[in-house]
């Protein structure tokens, strides 16, 4: 398709990526985005300010080539540290294999580093503080508003790529509507950031490699390693009650909380209560639709289609995975723009709620679970099984994190068949030694199919299979 022009909103991490990818494939693209360059005014300034990138980010950064300027924004976690309330800590490792690691990720340097790729495709061009105030279904136009003169203008869909974000216009501009069929769900729990400041000399006052969590049962702390030396704090609790933010309004009321819960870590953050109290409180929420295209015009992609609660690390992961499966179905099928969104929707909505299912259960197993001395008996049966049958059994996280060619819709349903197969097999054992490893060998090869025949390709072009990490 000779030098078509398609038009992006948003130019988050999923506008920017797939704004590459399309340019790559010969479109002209343009990009529309409300807020400034963030390389000259970081108005995202509050938001989430790092993230865990795994391996199907890194697979789609691989893909675009851009993950060599990345490389150095990384600082690699190789497991979680969990912080008990007397103040002893104890270390769980992510996986087994060499590379098996998540990183954490500055999402103001991600992004520069995605804008500034953008900036150099002669067919891209990014357009900021431009705003989508509506769209029109029946005209097929999206209603504009320039932020830096307040003049109003219309753009074609032509087709329009929806990257706008967990609160898409475009989404809710059809609520109510069986086109997309989008539900939000907001979980009643928020999150404030704070920061742990570095060292005199510069130097991590936590283990820099690893994730570290509070869990405290109905509520967390977690910190992930910024390259300079500092941490970025997350506090997780319910937004309303006690223990909750409504009420922890007063230093005196932050000072006792973090005291009674978090009293280790509670000397390493400088403006304690005054962060607490005046720094903004996040909101969390699935965003689930039934369609994601409005005929051959509009498709929704990223948060746009399907936002994610952060606790399984992959909301970004899912909208840069998001980039890789449409940039592939585009240069693999041909057709017109509505059988390419109906491919695209068919291949990839089961696993965008098979993930939102998984990152809500990963809040319970964060902030709970993992205190519990079967769930560390569990882990080390299903390392000691994927040591024995790696063709097998994959333990689920593992699947999730490191496995950019197992879909995760598949890797929920053999996550679902290898729960129940710890659990039984753990029921009446204390340690390792009490478990009949055999017999669950002998299980696993019954009840699973073999992981490589329900591995998929299409995210792998060019890269061996075990390249990813
Ligand atoms: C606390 C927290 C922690 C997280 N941690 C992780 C993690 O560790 N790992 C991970 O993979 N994911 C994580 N995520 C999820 C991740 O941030 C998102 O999934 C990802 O940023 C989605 O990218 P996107 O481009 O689809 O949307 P966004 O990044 O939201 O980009 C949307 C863009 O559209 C623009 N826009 C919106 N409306 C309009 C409009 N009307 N007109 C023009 N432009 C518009 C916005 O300004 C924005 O630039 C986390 C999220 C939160 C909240």
């Amino acid at each position: 398709m000779p030098l078509e022009a398609i038009n992006i909103l948003g130019a988050g991490q999923c506008g920017t990526l797939l704004a590459i990818m399309l340019a790559r494939q010969g479109f002209i693209v343009d990009v529309y985005e409300k807020n400034p360059d963030p390389r000259v005014f970081d108005a995202e300034a509050g938001r989430s300010i790092n993230l865990a990138l795994a391996a199907r980010g890194i697979n789609a950064l691989k893909q675009a080539g851009i993950y060599e300027q990345v490389k150095d924004l990384l600082v690699p976690m190789r497991g979680r540290m969990l912080h008990s309330e007397d103040g002893s800590t104890s270390y769980q490792s992510y996986g087994q294999s060499a590379g098996e690691e998540i990183y954490s990720v500055t999402r103001s340097g991600l992004n520069e580093v995605l804008l500034g790729v953008a900036d150099r495709i002669p067919t891209l061009r990014l357009h900021f503080r431009q705003r989508a105030i509506g769209y029109d279904a029946p005209d097929g136009t999206i209603h504009m508003r320039n932020l830096e003169d307040g003049s109003l203008y219309e753009i074609e869909t032509g087709p329009l790529f929806a990257a706008d974000g967990a609160g898409s216009i475009i989404r809710r501009s059809f609520d109510g509507t069986d086109t997309f069929g989008g539900v939000e769900s907001m979980l009643r729990h928020g999150y404030k950031e704070l920061t742990i400041e570095p060292g005199p000399n510069g130097e991590y006052r936590l283990d820099a490699n690893a994730l570290h969590i509070w869990p405290r049962g109905g509520f967390m702390l977690i910190a992930l390693p910024n390259p300079d030396g500092d941490f970025t704090l997350t506090l997780f609790l319910p937004n309303d009650g006690d223990p909750g933010f409504s009420s922890l309004t007063t230093p005196e009321a932050v000072d006792a909380f973090f005291e009674r819960h978090f009293a280790d870590v509670k000397p390493l953050i400088s403006n304690l209560a005054g962060d607490v109290i005046e720094r903004p409180l996040g909101i969390l929420g699935t965003v689930r639709c039934r369609h994601w295209h409005e005929r051959g015009n509009v498709l929704l992609i990223g948060d746009a289609a399907h936002a994610v609660v952060p606790f399984h690390g992959q909301g970004m992961n899912l909208a840069f995975e998001d980039c890789v499966v449409f940039d592939h179905i585009m240069r693999t099928v041909g057709g017109d723009w509505r059988y390419i969104f109906e491919r695209y929707e068919k291949e990839q909505l089961a696993n965008a709620n098979a993930i939102a299912d998984m990152a809500l259960e990963n809040y319970i197993e964060m902030r709970d679970t993992v205190r519990d001395p079967k769930f560390a008996l569990r882990q080390q049966l299903a390392f000691e099984l994927e040591r024995r049958l790696p063709e097998y059994f994959i333990p689920r996280y593992s699947m999730v994190m490191f496995h950019a060619d197992i879909p995760y819709a598949v890797a929920q349903a053999r996550g679902d068949v290898q729960r129940e197969l710890l659990e039984e097999f753990t029921a009446d054992a204390d340690e390792l030694a009490d478990v009949d490893i055999g017999a669950a060998a002998r299980a696993v090869r019954e009840r699973l199919p073999a992981v490589d025949s329900e591995r998929v390709d299409r995210r792998l072009q060019g890269l061996k299979k075990s390249s990813l990490a």
